[in-house]
């Protein structure tokens, strides 16, 4: 270990929180990370079964070839190389006529890659295209050419958008990248993620991960704090922020005790923020929650993962149906994936899916797959796990702008890190990772 600078106390070991611990001692200075929880990882974790020897996900994370931020930390935690990656986008689903799209951009890139893959995309014809170009080409957010609607739904409801655009692309669109449907998604946020996903080659590319987040995120960054010294404390739930004028002076934990550094950092969840209202001055506000619920299945019939993961691709969607994705977690293990799962009404019971037993959710799964698949029979479960995440991410309509707080507090040694900061980009990995290098980079700048 190699300290040139202060010492930095992080509060809350998710991503953005590794982020800034990771980013900080890469410029020399002390790090202490309290996370309230026994392990690491914040909202991306693996079930660790130490009896059957299985690991499994809270729920898959895709990443983006625009993650720039991620790809970079990866890169410092020696994990990039376990991402499976689609050059330019590449996508199949299959309909409930048991048909199967492809949306295939491959060989071009930026909007070239786009408008190829629609073309490609045998459920689209040439007025859908033409009205899904149109705003692909208005909403350009470097140039500030913003469409002046509120959110999602106006723009398409203003661009006249096709039946079959809103129904076999901007719906699995919206759910799958901001996990709510359009009506919720800020005009700001949208136009952020379209201009990155087009900008330059390779920010189309869909990347998947190979192992579970554990190995990915999660041990690779225990054996980054251990190299470099990082020091973790874990079930230290930090209760307080004191001040002094306008600086913080010390945090406190449920303990009692005093934490003290040059600098500090709250990599905290939405959700914690009216813990510390003092700090965030959100006058009561909060952001909404939106739920994803995850079904991990294992078989001991290969032919129904054969059937279901063509040509080694670990991912296909899902038209027409309730369930969205469905990924391939080894020879014997698939999960299937439902977003934004607050605003779906079970077909069966009518319940909306959050609050539907396991059984149900489990019940529905199978039935999609029935409907979607030609070959499909009833496999042999060998067992299964319904995993619902009621606060995956947050819901970026219009007015979470606001509940958004800059990387920077009012309190000179005081900084936000988490995915909720306001950082430009929707509740994902990538907006946690770029909010700690963020607070590291200010941290820096201020030379603490
Ligand atoms: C099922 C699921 C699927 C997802 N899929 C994707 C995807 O495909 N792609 C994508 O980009 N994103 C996805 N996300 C979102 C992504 O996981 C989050 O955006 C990201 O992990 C948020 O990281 P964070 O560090 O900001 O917050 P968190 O992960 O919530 O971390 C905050 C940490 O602070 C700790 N903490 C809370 N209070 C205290 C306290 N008082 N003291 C100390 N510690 C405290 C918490 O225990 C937690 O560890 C998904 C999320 C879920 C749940």
């Amino acid at each position: 270990m190699n300290i040139k600078h202060g010492k930095v106390v992080i509060a809350g070991g998710g991503l953005a929180g590794i982020s800034a611990a990771v980013y900080l001692s890469e410029k020399g200075y002390e790090v202490e990370l309290f996370e309230s929880t026994p392990k690491l990882g914040g909202r991306t974790f693996s079930y660790i079964d130490k009896f059957s020897n299985r690991i499994y996900d809270n729920g898959k994370h895709i990443l983006a070839g625009w993650y720039k931020d991620t790809l970079d930390l990866l890169e410092l935690l020696n994990t990039k190389d376990k991402l499976f990656k689609n050059r330019n986008l590449f996508l199949r689903f299959y309909d409930n006529n048991k048909d199967i799209h492809e949306l295939d951009g491959r060989g071009f890139s930026g909007k070239a890659g786009l408008i190829k893959a629609l073309l490609k995309y045998k459920k689209l014809n040439f007025n859908d295209i033409y009205s899904i170009s149109k705003v692909i080409y208005a909403c350009n957010f470097r140039t500030k050419k913003f469409i002046t609607a509120a959110n999602l739904k106006e723009i398409l409801e203003s661009t006249n958008q096709t039946a079959n655009s809103l129904e076999y692309f901007w719906k699995p669109f919206s759910v799958s990248i901001f996990n709510t449907s359009t009506e919720n998604v800020s005009t700001k946020l949208f136009a952020r993620v379209i201009d990155d996903a087009l900008y330059e080659k390779g920010n189309l590319d869909l990347l998947v991960p190979t192992e579970s987040l554990h190995n990915i995120f999660i041990d690779s960054a225990h054996r980054y704090f251990l190299k470099k010294g990082i020091k973790l404390s874990l079930s230290r739930r930090i209760v307080s922020v004191n001040t002094s004028g306008n600086k913080v002076t010390h945090l406190e934990d449920s303990y009692g005790n005093k934490i003290e550094g040059d600098a500090y950092i709250l990599a905290l969840p939405f959700w914690k923020a009216g813990e510390f209202e003092n700090i965030f001055n959100l006058n009561g506000k909060k952001l909404q929650s939106s739920t994803i619920i995850t079904i991990h299945i294992f078989t001991l019939d290969k032919e129904i993962i054969n059937e279901l993961f063509i040509d080694e691709q670990p991912m296909v969607g899902f038209l027409d149906t309730t369930i969205d994705w469905a990924f391939k977690e080894s020879n014997n293990h698939f999960s299937i994936v439902i977003s934004g799962a607050d605003n779906i009404k079970s077909p069966i019971s009518g319940k909306v899916l959050t609050d539907c037993p396991k059984e149900e959710i489990f019940g529905l799964c199978i039935s999609d797959l029935i409907k979607s698949l030609r070959d499909f029979s009833f496999p042999l479960i060998d067992k299964y796990k319904v995993i619902k995440e009621k606060r995956a991410t947050f819901i970026p309509d219009t007015g979470s702008d606001e509940l958004r707080p800059g990387n920077k507090s009012k309190y000179d040694n005081l900084f936000f890190a988490g995915d909720w900061t306001d950082t430009g980009y929707p509740s994902t990995i990538e907006s946690a990772v770029k909010s700690g290098k963020t607070c590291s980079k200010l941290i820096n700048e201020t030379r603490i």
